[in-house]
């Protein structure tokens, strides 16, 4: 308890510092990439001018992501707790993600339980742990061939289990044992954030996560949330 207490107080001091960066970089940015945009609607004066206008904008791109993805993780919990159908929310993140999977090649199959599976949480940050999670494992599928990602959702008497299975390239013992630490990442534009953020959202409700991986085989991830108690 004593250092998870302690973590937590790093991150939020960190996440402060990120929240407010993330901020004032985020409006000249957006200043820059307007006046770039303009300018690519001219009659370009040549091609090469274009393309590097269109390399600029698309590099903007990528860094109003990544802060995004800074902003996410630091905003503090908002609690804002709600009765929750987990099941619907993995189907519509399924659909959310489905074009990126395809864009890597990948293929995204979830058997979903057709009844509800209701929860108490904040939708919007469980949609954003879910989209976490699926997106690291396309991910880390998009180097092998024939990635696969497998979603199911089932319950017991207490908790929804949610597995989230691939067959990419897999992490060694250390690499798990750093998962959810910030900004932890092995990709060279990770932000070693999203899992620091879903992990805090799953213990927040009560949650538990559990990994098994083997490098080059694939990974399955196991999280369970309590249910809903009527
Ligand atoms: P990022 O994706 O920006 O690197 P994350 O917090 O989402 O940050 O993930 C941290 C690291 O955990 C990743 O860089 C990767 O090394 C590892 N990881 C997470 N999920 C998987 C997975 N499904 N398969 C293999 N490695 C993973
Ligand atoms: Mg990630």
């Amino acid at each position: 308890i004593y250092v998870s207490y302690l973590e937590n107080e790093k991150v939020n001091t960190i996440s402060h510092v990120a929240a407010s960066l993330a901020h004032e970089v985020r409006n000249p940015l957006t200043v820059v990439k307007g006046f770039l945009t303009l300018i690519r609607e001219r009659p370009a004066p040549d091609e090469k001018v274009a393309h590097y206008i269109d390399i600029s904008i698309s590099e903007i791109q990528r860094t109003e992501s990544i802060l995004s993805e800074f902003l996410s993780i630091s905003k503090p919990l908002s609690g804002g707790l709600e009765r929750t159908n987990l099941s619907e929310l993995l189907h519509i993140m399924m659909e959310v993600m489905s074009s990126y999977a395809n864009m890597n090649n990948v293929g995204l199959e979830v058997s979903r339980s057709d009844y509800p599976v209701w929860i108490m949480a904040n939708p919007d940050e469980i949609k954003q742990t879910l989209l976490n999670f699926i997106k690291n494992a396309v991910e880390a599928c998009s180097a092998v061939s024939n990635g696969k990602v497998a979603l199911r959702l089932d319950t017991n008497i207490q908790d929804a289990l949610l597995f989230i299975e691939d067959n990419g390239i897999g992490m060694k013992q250390e690499q798990v044992n750093r998962l959810g630490s910030i900004y932890f990442t092995t990709k060279s534009s990770g932000t070693g954030l999203g899992l620091t953020f879903s992990y805090q959202v799953i213990r927040t409700l009560g949650g538990t996560i559990s990994v098994h991986s083997e490098p080059g085989e694939g990974t399955q991830f196991t999280i369970t949330l309590p249910l809903l108690s009527e």
